[in-house]
């Protein structure tokens, strides 16, 4: 399902605690192999009281961080898209059969552009992944005119 982007500027599900307006949406769960985003039922803003008390790991290690879209500062867009959430829809399999209930989803580049197909492969993003499978290697890798 493909919707309208909206005018406001839509908040990407998977930026960097350095970007302008991050902020905590989810708690990495589960394990190395099998992360498991836990929404929570608000966006945090990420001040660095809060990215301290994920010490000694790294703020991205424990939560899911949104920011505004980069746009062409971001090497995944291409053609006005986020083309990781295509590809992520394109090739990596749903770890959930229902959307979990997400605070950034009015807002989410991700949502915006793919709706359900995207929230049911979300819980398994992470930022540093440890041991992530073929398929989502490829749908993390940027397209190669953009590198
Ligand atoms: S893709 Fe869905 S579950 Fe993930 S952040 Fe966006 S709205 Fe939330």
């Amino acid at each position: 399902m493909e919707r309208l982007l909206k005018a406001v500027s839509p908040l990407c599900p998977s930026s960097q605690p350095e970007m302008d307006g991050a902020a905590v949406f989810a708690i990495i769960q589960g394990t190395t192999t099998e992360p498991q985003a836990a929404y929570l039922d608000r966006i945090i803003p990420l001040t660095p009281d809060i990215a301290a008390v994920t010490a000694p790991v790294s703020a991205p290690e424990v939560f899911r961080i949104s920011a505004p879209c980069a746009a062409h500062d971001c090497q995944h867009f291409a053609e006005g898209r986020c083309s990781l959430v295509d590809r992520l829809v394109q090739l990596v399999p749903s770890v959930v059969t229902n959307a979990p209930p997400c605070a950034l989803r009015p807002n989410c580049m991700w949502w915006l552009q793919q709706g359900v197909e995207a929230c049911l492969r979300c819980p398994q993003i992470v930022t540093h992944a440890y041991s992530a499978s073929a398929q989502l290697m490829q749908a993390a890798s940027p397209p190669e005119d953009s590198v």
